[in-house]
């Protein structure tokens, strides 16, 4: 069997935070087109359903929709429950939803500090744990967390100090239970993307401006594509990574290297 055939899903079964739209959308998509049945994963349930139904139809792959507030414990124990039940298992997931909130530090409240964290690093606690307690029992998975390249680098010039401290938050807590569980069959693993062209940059309006600035300040002198992600989230998932875990992957077109 060849290198590409090997990367294949066929029979996985996974899910994907945050997956309506965005970079989890962009996940999901090639997790089903490499042969796994998927759940997307979202509290926007009519995007998410719209999402599942494009990529049942373009990939062929079972494909389901599930509404989901990440940073809801008992919700999460049910949506993890949900897609064992309907999938029939769980091989591995990508926590991946998340949120920033732009404000400078002297100015934003302890509430917007905590629902960031809660979002972006609670959420990931819960994903992780409940998804990786029913690895553990039934022989093993991989899970990949959303971090980012601001875990790594204080971005300029917008402030967003809950979000920095969240990303470097999820990239330890990946590190901790890939120890914990190393020698159990689950492995964890990160992705810290730079720039990406989403809703979450693109649509912002605090953030629009910025776009010529960051392109300025990057090596390659633009942003990411969602697309550019998909390769390594498939090798995490898949059996070829069967030594990797703890890492994070820096995807960020040499953005933090200087
Ligand atoms: P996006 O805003 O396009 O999509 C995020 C999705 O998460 C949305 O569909 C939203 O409904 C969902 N979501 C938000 N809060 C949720 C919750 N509590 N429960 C369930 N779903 C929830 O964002 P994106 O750019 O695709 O970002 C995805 C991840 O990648 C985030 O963790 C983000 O921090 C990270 N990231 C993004 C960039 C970037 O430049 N876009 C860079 C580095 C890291």
């Amino acid at each position: 069997m060849g290198i590409v055939e090997k990367m294949r899903l066929d029979g996985k079964k996974g899910f994907v935070t945050g997956a309506a739209r965005g970079i989890g959308k962009c996940t999901a998509t090639a997790f089903a087109e490499a042969g796994a049945d998927i759940a997307i994963v979202d509290m926007d349930i009519t995007e998410a359903e719209k999402t599942a139904k494009e990529i049942a139809e373009s990939t062929g792959r079972k494909v389901i929709a599930i509404k989901c507030d990440v940073t809801d414990e008992a919700q999460v124990q049910a949506m993890v429950d949900k897609v064992v039940a309907e999938l029939g298992g769980l091989d591995f997931c990508h926590a991946n939803a998340g949120i920033c909130i732009n404000e400078a530090a002297e100015k934003m409240t302890y509430a917007q500090w905590k629902k960031n964290i809660d979002v972006n690093l609670n959420s990931v606690f819960l994903t992780d744990t409940i998804a990786g307690k029913y690895m553990l029992e039934h022989g093993g998975g991989s899970i990949i967390n959303t971090a980012s390249m601001s875990a790594h680098i204080v971005n300029v010039p917008q402030p967003q100090c809950a979000y920095n401290a969240s990303k470097a938050g999820v990239i330890q807590l990946t590190k901790s239970l890939a120890i914990e569980w190393a020698k159990r069959g689950v492995r964890v693993n990160s992705i810290s993307p730079g720039y990406i062209g989403t809703d979450l940059t693109l649509s912002s309006e605090f953030l629009k401006p910025l776009i010529a600035k960051w392109n300025e300040l990057a090596p390659m002198g633009r942003l990411g594509k969602p697309e550019e992600l998909e390769s390594i989230c498939v090798y995490l998932a898949g059996d070829t990574s069967t030594f990797t875990t703890g890492s994070d992957f820096i995807l960020d077109g040499a953005f933090t290297c200087f």
